[in-house]
Formats: structure tokens, C-alpha cells, sequence
């Protein structure tokens, strides 16, 4: 059978039975193999297919249920289908949903006001993904380059980190250090240099007067889960300061309370001139991203810029307020800390030998493996036992679940881990 007459056939049934009948009789493994054959193979997700969710579970057609230790990469940290913000979304959905830019919203008005407060910067540019907010910061710092730093046309440097994760378009695969992120996809255009992460003197030796901006994540998540030098953060905030360069903030994945505070920088004195914000924004319903910045930089953009249809979409902007008012109103950022120090604490008293390191901030903890310890049979007995985790980088495992997960859910968490490990090793 051809792609087209599959998907012919799939139109077939759904105009006769209709989605919800179609969507309730499909198995776990139709889905899988559907997804494989008509869908490109640019991820390899584990073989569990969900079907439903409430708060850090997950379940599969089948009904077997899993603490969900991914939080589709940080991005579901109130918990799967949250009642307050299903609530506003559905409230939102006999109003009004998508107007474009090209009028105003009411909803987008709250948005950026109380996002610029929450993140304690000016100004707001809505997006979508977390990689459009950082190709925003990244032309609103080549602009500020030209416009106010007098930089000569098209000599814009930008300093950024080996390891880095920003995103997958093609500006930003073409400063990864990681092979396979860019390797075919390019030409790729010039004004990114990469510098050791964590090293202050390689990132100061590495300024030149065209040096526009430092781009950095606060811990590097994607690339292993991790964590700087104590300093690092607020020696690039004194190096912008010295040289007249933009601080820029990838606050993607450790935003919004991940790493037990509010943001990654708030660690240290680390205050950006742009900070990028996106997956738990949009409250597990939704992609909700920006750049969010100080104005003497947010202002070089004007009319005709920048955009995107969907940024700033009216249902968006009222998810991603009722994102952050659930941040302030439960305490995320305390909530975070605590529930990670204990499971990195849980994980270090393990003692299993395997285990090299555990490392992470609040609720951002990689469980790093030995060399040579088989960590594909570990992933399997995982799912068998319960526990949805990924590896990253490094034989490392990330945890990164839902931020309301429960004590007890956290606990049956550490017994699967442990008992998975025990089980492989
Ligand atoms: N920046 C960081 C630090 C991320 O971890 C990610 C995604 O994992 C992104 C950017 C890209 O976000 P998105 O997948 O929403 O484009």
C-alpha cells in the first residue's frame, strides 16, 4: 500500500467514524507504526505510546501506567492537563484564539506585562518555539550591534558555548559543537565563535571589538545536565559590562523555577540584557516562547522587523499567563528546590558503583552512567519498571518530571530507578 492510499484510507475512516472513534480504537503499536511509516525518523522515542496523563503520570493505550520523569523536556512542569489552566485555556476557546498581529489582543496586553515583570526585564517579543525566541535575540543583538554599538556591516561577533543546545534551526545548528546537529545541513553563515563553557579567561580571550554578545545557557541541559563554575554567570555579566557586549540568557529549559529558582542566572548576579523563555511557559498545552529584555536593546526593533503569525496568539498569551500566576501562587521555585535536593540526595545514597556522578539544580538532575555500563537495558527496564527518563549526553540520564509531582510519586520513582539498576547491573 502507498503513502497515499494509507492516508487516503485514514481520511476515509475518520470522515465515516469520525476522530474520537477513530483516535479510541487505534492500538499502541497501529500508532507506533503509523507513526514510523508516515512520519520522518528525525527522533527515536521510546517505544510507549501515550494515550493520557494527569499531573507526573502518563498512561499507554493498554492502561499501564509511568511517572513521567521527562516532562516532555522540561516543558510540562505544572503537570499533564493542569485543571487551572485547562480551565483558562477553555474559557479562552469561546472567545477569541488567533487574531495575528496585525490588531491587537487583550489577552496578549496581560501576556507581555506580566511576563516582562515576572522576568524582571522591560520588554517582550511573543514567539512560539524556544529556538524563534533565540533567533530573535540573536538578530535583536546583531541589530543593537549595528545601531547602537557602531559595529561595521555585517561583522557582528557572537560568542557562544562548546556543548550548547539553542534549537534546531539552521543559524543555530550552525554553532553547535555537536556533529551530528550540523553536519549536512549546511553552508552556514558566519558570527558565532565558540569558547570552552565555564571558562571565563577562554570567553574574555575570545572578545573582539566586534563581539556584540555572550549566548549562553545557565546549565547546559541537552548536553549532559551540565553546571558551570561557581561565578561563571556573573563573570560574563562583569566581561558584557567591561566590554560594552549584551549578556544573553538561553533560559529555554532552566526558566521558570527548573533549577529551584525563578530563573538559571538568578544564581548569581547574572542579570541579562535578553533572556529567552519558552517550554513551560505555554503550560504543557501550548508552544509559548519569547525574547524578554531590557528596553535600551528591545526597542532597535521596529515595524516590519520581526514576527510570526502565531506569536502572541490570544489563546497562547492567556495559557502563558495563567502559566505564571500558577508559578507565583505555588511557590514552583521553592517547590523545585526541595524536591530536587531530595531526589539528587536519594540518587547519591544509592550507592551503586555504576553511577559516576550525579549532577543538577532543583529539578534538573542527570543521573551520569560508567563507561561501558549498558545503559540501553537500563532505558528498557526503566519503561518495564515504570519510569520515563531519556538519556542525554554522556551515558547521562536526565529527570527533569513535572514540578508538582507528589513526595510519593518522587519516592516510587527513586525505588523503580533503583530497582532498574540493580536489575541491569
Ligand atoms: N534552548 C534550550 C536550552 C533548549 O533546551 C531547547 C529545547 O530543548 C531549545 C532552546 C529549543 O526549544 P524548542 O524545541 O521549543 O524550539
Amino acid at each position: 500500500m502507498t503513502g497515499t492510499t494509507m492516508l487516503k484510507s485514514m481520511m476515509d475512516r475518520i470522515l465515516s467514524e469520525g476522530i474520537e472513534t477513530v483516535l479510541q480504537s487505534l492500538t499502541d503499536a497501529e500508532a507506533i507504526a503509523i507513526t514510523e511509516q508516515f512520519g520522518t525518523h528525525n527522533y527515536h522515542p521510546l517505544p510507549v505510546n501515550i494515550t493520557g496523563g494527569e499531573g507526573a503520570r502518563v498512561h499507554d493505550g493498554n492502561g499501564k501506567e509511568y511517572i513521567d520523569c521527562i516532562g516532555a523536556y522540561s516543558a510540562v512542569a505544572h503537570g499533564h492537563l493542569n485543571p487551572h489552566l485547562i480551565e483558562v485555556a477553555k474559557r479562552q476557546l469561546d472567545r477569541i484564539t488567533l487574531t495575528s498581529r496585525a490588531m491587537y489582543n487583550t489577552e496578549l496586553a496581560l501576556f507581555l506585562q506580566a511576563l516582562a515583570e515576572f522576568c524582571e526585564q522591560d520588554m517582550v517579543c511573543p514567539m512560539n518555539t524556544g529556538a524563534e525566541a533565540n533567533e530573535t535575540a540573536i538578530k535583536l543583538a546583531r541589530k543593537w550591534a549595528y545601531t547602537v554599538k557602531d559595529v561595521p556591516a555585517n561583522q557582528a561577533e557572537i560568542l557562544v558555548c562548546e556543548g550548547n543546545f539553542h534549537g534546531r534551526t539552521t543559524t543555530i545548528v550552525g554553532f553547535s559543537s555537536e556533529e551530528q546537529y550540523h553536519e549536512h545541513f549546511g553552508p552556514f553563515g558566519p558570527g558565532f565563535k565558540i569558547v570552552p563553557f565555564g571558562d571565563l579567561d577562554a570567553m574574555e580571550a575570545a572578545i573582539t571589538p566586534n563581539t556584540c554578545a555572550i549566548f549562553a545557557e545557565p546549565i547546559q541541559a541537552e548536553g549532559g545536565v551540565i553546571i558551570p563554575p561557581t561565578g561563571w554567570m556573573s563573570g560574563l555579566r562583569e566581561l558584557c559590562d567591561a566590554h560594552n557586549i549584551l549578556l544573553i540568557w538561553d533560559e529555554v529549559q532552566t526558566g521558570f523555577a527548573r533549577t529551584g529558582h525563578k530563573f538559571g542566572w538568578m544564581a548569581e548576579a547574572a542579570r541579562p540584557d535578553i533572556m529567552t523563555v519558552g517550554k513551560p511557559l505555554g503550560g504543557g498545552l501550548l508552544p509559548v516562547a519569547a525574547a524578554v529584555g531590557q528596553r535600551h536593546v528591545m526597542e532597535v526593533f521596529k515595524p516590519g522587523d520581526h514576527g510570526s503569525t502565531f506569536g502572541g496568539n490570544s489563546l497562547a498569551a492567556v495559557v502563558g499567563v495563567a502559566a505564571l500566576a500558577e508559578f507565583v501562587n505555588e511557590d514552583y521555585a521553592g517547590m523545585s528546590a526541595k524536591k530536587g535536593a531530595w531526589l539528587k540526595s536519594q540518587f547519591e545514597s544509592m550507592g551503586h558503583d555504576c553511577i559516576v556522578e550525579v549532577r543538577g539544580r532543583g529539578l534538573l538532575i542527570g543521573l551520569e552512567f560508567a563507561e561501558g555500563f549498558n545503559t540501553k537495558a537500563l532505558a528498557k527496564k526503566f519503561i518495564e519498571l515504570g519510569v520515563l527518563t531519556k538519556e542525554t549526553r554522556q551515558h547521562t540520564f536526565r529527570f527533569s518530571p513535572p514540578i508538582v509531582i507528589t513526595e510519593a510519586e518522587l519516592t516510587s520513582a527513586v525505588e523503580r530507578v533503583d530497582a532498574a539498576i540493580r536489575a541491569v547491573g
